[in-house]
């Protein structure tokens, strides 16, 4: 490779200088694609401006991809191993932009602050098993970010990117709505990751807008209560949250909606004002 990405014999070359096994249970499956992690970088539409925090970078594929594309790339890797290791492939690979990074060794579910400038964008290939949870905390945590652009299962993207009343509609697609516009931004065979994991990946891309009128920790519970009993009606799924069916009835009247209706059908908006609904005493 030219532009110093990482391809299959350098990805081997590096997990071999660790003696690395890839554990599932960490979602340790890295890009050796340098096509595909063109692609990311260019789909992440970045400005020079950007600050990029980057969850997992691994054995470094997407970063020595993103460090070209932006001001600063922040990284944050829970793998002690790899955290210490990536400083020194950028250095070998990309001498000319080591400076532009900064290595965190930590859990991104954990964090509670980035230490540098303030993130504008997040741009990660996500461990699979808390990708949905790592993408939600970090929105949450930053709101300077204004896009995320997150390499995740297929069946995840969808997930996220649904709109209410399609069948992939659930609690990832209502949540992240809170936080802005999601759409599927392309698909990814399983082929371009090693080891290779055995479902295909798709990109999700959020665009920050402001969120609904209302309060953010209410109306995620009304969401979690809306889905915890799918195949019920918002009457009775909502009964134990209301305080009794007729309590669920009441507020669901007050927010101008169906009783009958199921949580598959509401907006992000629909749920704040729900949430924002008193029982009349
Ligand atoms: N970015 C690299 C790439 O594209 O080749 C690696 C992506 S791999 C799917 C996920 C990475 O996230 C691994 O390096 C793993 O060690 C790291 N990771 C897993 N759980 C994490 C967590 N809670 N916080 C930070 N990093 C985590």
């Amino acid at each position: 490779q030219t532009d110093g990405l990482l391809g299959p014999a350098a990805i081997r070359d590096l997990a071999q200088q660790l003696e690395l096994r890839p554990t599932k249970a960490l979602g340790q499956n890295f890009l050796h694609d340098a096509n595909t992690i063109r692609r990311i970088v260019r789909t992440a539409e970045l400005t020079r401006e950007d600050v990029v925090l980057e969850v997992g970078p691994g054995l470094g594929s997407l970063t020595l991809g993103l460090l070209p594309a932006a001001a600063h790339v922040t990284a944050v890797e829970i793998d002690p191993r790899l955290a210490a290791l990536l400083p020194r492939t950028v250095a070998e690979r990309a001498p000319a932009l080591a400076d532009r990074l900064t290595v965190v060794e930590a859990d991104a579910l954990r964090i509670r602050e980035v230490p540098g400038r303030a993130p504008t964008a997040l741009v990660a290939n996500l461990p699979y098993n808390v990708a949905v949870p790592v993408l939600l905390h970090l929105l949450e945590l930053l709101p300077t970010l204004r896009r995320a652009l997150v390499l995740v299962q297929a069946e995840v993207a969808e997930r996220l990117a649904a709109a209410p009343g399609s069948p992939a509609y659930g609690v990832p697609s209502a949540k992240a709505a809170w936080y802005g516009e999601v759409r599927r931004a392309g698909n990814v065979g399983r082929r371009v990751f090693w080891p290779e994991p055995n479902v295909d990946s798709g990109l999700v891309a959020l665009d920050r807008r402001p969120p609904p009128a209302g309060d953010r920790a209410a109306t995620f519970t009304v969401i979690d209560a809306a889905f915890a009993t799918r195949r019920k009606g918002l009457r009775a799924a909502l009964a134990r949250w209301a305080g009794g069916p007729a309590a669920a009835e009441a507020r669901l009247r007050a927010a101008g909606i169906d009783p009958t209706t199921r949580g598959e059908q509401l907006s992000v908006a629909d749920f704040a004002r729900l949430a924002a609904t008193e029982v009349a005493a």
